[in-house]
């Protein structure tokens, strides 16, 4: 169906196709039902996305989505448990899962195995030790994946809080080595929250 000349599909298939999950087959599928449907889907798509790329922004402090009008969940006082992921995938999986209701942390990613103590890697790992002490922090909870990235990043944050009080607690190896929260069925979840170990 694509028109070589027409230079504003093959953009729209080369952007989509980066989408995760889809390839040059499936984008073109999709840019078929958009231009068969303009008025129901591009019309809205367009603003839709406009306001998302305007107004959604992640928080500098605890990495989760706001909108950019309204205060974050974060800055509210009234919790004491922190979950620290690794990305918004991971936290929308434990919050599908109803295991664990309280707040979150996102990191934007792991350390890199190799670089062990280093300056955290753009990562929030400074500002998880600010909200901990400015908050009054119960526990922190490591649900980063059990990869070697992962560890590294959980060693390195269990160190950053060391001289804080808080009690730091690990999800249990009931997550497959190398496996990613993000894959875990909800029993495996349950289980690895229920029988996390404190490692402070
Ligand atoms: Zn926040």
């Amino acid at each position: 169906m694509t028109d070589k000349n027409i230079k504003e599909i093959e953009d729209l298939i080369k952007i989509i196709a980066k989408l995760p999950g889809l390839g040059p087959k499936s984008a073109k599928r999709i840019v078929l039902k958009l231009i068969n449907n303009r008025e129901e889907l591009i019309r809205p798509l367009t603003n839709t996305l406009a306001q998302v790329y305007k107004n959604v922004v992640r928080c500098k402090v605890c990495g989760n989505l706001k909108s950019i009008n309204s205060n974050c969940i974060c800055s509210s006082k009234k919790y004491d448990q922190i979950c620290v992921v690794e990305n918004i995938a991971d936290m929308w999986v434990i919050q599908g899962s109803g295991i664990y209701k309280g707040h979150y942390h996102i990191l934007g990613g792991t350390l890199p195995s190799f670089e062990g103590k280093n300056s955290g890697n753009g990562l929030l790992i400074e500002s998880l030790v600010n909200r901990v002490k400015k908050n009054s922090i119960k526990e922190v909870i490591l649900a980063t994946s059990a990869s070697i990235e992962g560890e590294t990043t959980s060693h390195y944050i269990s160190d950053s809080l060391k001289d804080t009080k808080v009690k730091i607690t690990r999800l249990a190896k009931g997550v497959p080595v190398g496996g990613e929260i993000e894959y875990l069925d909800d029993g495996t979840l349950h289980s690895a929250f229920k029988n996390r170990a404190s490692i402070s």
